[in-house]
């Protein structure tokens, strides 16, 4: 059974008898509406398994709190654009729907990476960071600027 724990008019965060939690949408939301603000709780120099990067050397701990319930998929229906600082809906979503980004779009090394299961015809199996995609995902997704920059930075030091 899941019970809801966290959340806002918007955004709730269920909560299964494993302790595995999700954001969930509580109201439908078109593509390219902004679904939530963010900002930080607090800035740290390293990332850990809460942490959202937004600069090259900046990684915040989200708030409202409850974002950080906002699980990794590799079809994303969100996108964090940590220069609005804005969660935008890369499609429509439906009230009940959940929530899931790519991490990568935000992260360029992760400080846990793991195997998704997020069922996916396109899952990534492997989910480390940016660093470690390739051409066909990263011409897939939608990143930030910071990732960005270090692609760039990495293709010329390799030319
Ligand atoms: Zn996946």
């Amino acid at each position: 059974m899941e019970i809801r724990v966290a959340g806002d008019a918007r955004i709730y965060v269920l909560k299964n008898d494993d302790g595995y939690s999700r954001a969930v949408a509580a109201v439908g939301i078109a593509e390219g509406e902004v679904l939530a603000p963010f900002g930080a709780r607090e800035t740290l120099a390293t990332p850990n398994y809460l942490t959202v990067q937004t600069g090259p050397d900046t990684h915040i701990l989200l708030a409202p709190e409850h974002l950080q319930y906002i699980n990794h998929s590799c079809d994303p229906n969100v996108f964090f654009d940590t220069a609005r600082m804005e969660i935008i809906a890369l499609r429509a979503i439906a009230p009940g729907e959940e929530i899931q980004f790519f991490y990568p779009s935000t992260e360029w090394t992760m400080d846990r990476a793991f195997d998704c299961l997020c069922g996916s015809s396109e899952c990534l199996g492997r989910i480390a960071g940016a660093d470690q995609l390739d051409a066909r995902a990263l011409a897939r997704h939608r990143f930030n600027l910071h990732i960005l920059d270090r692609l760039a930075e990495r293709l010329a030091e390799a030319a």
